[in-house]
């Protein structure tokens, strides 16, 4: 008989979590305003609201942390981040933040200056907020087929190079400072970028004299895809392919709470000396001294551990597959989610999971509240509250797609927990006739309304 797949770790540490019942987490989420990130954590069984910051570190990053140099300059901690940086990436220049949008700011403050326009595959929204925040503006070249949940492409999160031509070929290259490729593409759904759209996008740019930006956040999940589904890659080792990925990169913006798999921590790649020396200073004005930027000695050394074994396939292997196997379940099912399953969350059509909630009564908010209140697990809304309200006008901005996301946090659940939160999305199905309203807003700030937003029932 075959071997069924199993993890390639062990647990050595374990923290305790609570069943609730349905009554109290009634009570709860009435308390919280109908708001998921309102909810204490310890009122919730299986946290999937982002998989930033909440995974798992080994042991061997929690002995490297025992062996973290708090030197203010020069530290052990920042030499072995930096032997990482040109190991993995081949990068001669870096620099710490604490965390990735940090590293934006420094380096959108060298070269994102007001009326620049900078094309990429749907910008991340810090990245977005970076570069409009600085007067420019963000335009997504994404591929159509990201758009549309059940259309299958093994690489939804490419750029389109019409779209992206268009864009250099009315701009004059004084106008856009770079490039961006986000490393999956998080807001198309954790979609891959071929090694082939990477080098077709690096070569146009450069034709137009213009550098591109690695956004790299799951970098690694990225060169996993392209192992496992792009052509002549399947003999080559995760490593190899990151190298190869970052031939074409001229800077690289890092969280590091993604596939470094730290829980704080951040990083700017560099292959430009002079970039890099006008970035130091920007660094030491908001992040800190240029060998350590917000970051301490403890988890610059986790950061260079969590590099490595990020970019293992054994550890890739685990990682996705947990997500294709809550993914699969979830098919099996008959629940519309996102199709082909992505690498870091699966996105379910709350549109088609609850059709009688009305568009003005946030459908995907609707979801998260019933599935929160079905078993305890808690998601996050991608959809009309996080669109947000249009700046001139103040009226609701629809989205194209309801989600709801489930992010997976590495090597912290196990695929029991991925069988009670399929079972719970069948429940909630099985009464989705029952479902007919869902909230209205009490209070709302001005701007990223999602995070504070207080509802009641419709
Ligand atoms: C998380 C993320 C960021 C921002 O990083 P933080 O560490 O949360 O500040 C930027 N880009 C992408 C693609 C991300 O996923």
């Amino acid at each position: 008989m075959e071997l069924p797949f199993a993890e390639s770790y062990k647990i050595k540490m374990v923290e305790t979590i609570r069943r609730s019942t349905r009554q109290e987490r009634e009570a709860w989420i009435k308390e919280a305003k109908f708001n998921l990130f309102n909810l204490k954590s310890d009122h919730v069984f299986i946290d999937l609201l982002t998989d930033s910051g909440t995974g798992a570190m080994s042991d061997k990053q929690w002995s490297a942390m025992m062996l973290g140099d708090e030197s203010y300059a020069g530290a052990r901690s920042y030499h072995n981040m930096k032997k990482a940086m040109k190991d993995i990436f081949n990068f001669d220049y870096f620099l710490p933040t604490h965390q990735g949008r940090a590293a934006e700011n420094v380096l959108f403050s060298v070269l994102v200056k007001e009326g620049h326009v900078v094309p990429g595959n749907s910008h991340f929204d810090t990245t977005k907020g970076h570069i409009e925040f600085r007067k420019a503006k963000a335009i997504d070249c994404t591929i159509d087929e990201a758009f549309d949940t059940t259309a299958i492409h093994p690489f939804k999160g490419n750029i389109d190079l019409n779209k992206l031509e268009k864009v250099l070929n009315d701009n004059p290259k004084e106008k856009v400072p770079f490039v961006i490729i986000t490393l999956t593409n998080n807001t198309a759904g954790g979609q891959p970028v071929s090694m082939e759209n990477i080098k077709a996008v690096a070569t146009l740019s450069k034709k137009h004299e213009i550098p591109v930006l690695f956004d790299s956040a799951r970098f690694a999940e990225n060169a996993y895809f392209i192992k496992t589904r792009e052509e002549g890659y399947a003999g080559k080792t995760i490593k190899e392919i990151v190298l190869e990925m970052y031939e074409y990169a001229d800077f690289a913006t890092m969280s590091s709470k993604k596939d470094a798999i730290v829980n704080m921590g951040g990083f700017i790649g560099f292959k430009d000396q002079e970039i890099f020396r006008q970035a130091c200073t920007y660094n030491i004005m908001f992040e800190g001294f240029i060998t350590y930027g917000g970051m301490s000695g403890r988890d610059m050394n986790a950061l260079a551990q969590g590099l490595d074994e990020g970019t293992e396939f054994d550890y890739l292997e685990t990682r996705i597959k947990q997500v294709e196997y809550l993914g699969n379940k979830l098919i099996e099912y008959g629940i519309p989610i996102q199709q082909p399953i992505g690498g870091h969350a699966v996105f379910i059509d709350a549109k088609k999971m609850l059709p009688n909630v009305p568009k003005e009564q946030y459908i995907a908010q609707t979801l998260g509240v019933e599935v929160y209140i079905e078993a305890g697990i808690r998601g996050v809304e991608i959809g009309t509250l996080l669109a947000d309200r249009d700046p001139a006008t103040r009226e609701n901005r629809y989205p194209e797609l309801e989600l709801l996301r489930l992010a997976i946090p590495r090597r912290t659940y196990t695929n029991n927990h991925m069988d009670v939160i399929a079972a719970a999305l069948k429940n909630v199905y099985d009464r989705r006739d029952s479902i007919t309203s869902g909230y209205n807003i009490l209070w709302e700030a001005p701007i990223m309304r999602h995070f504070t937003v207080e509802l009641e029932k419709s």
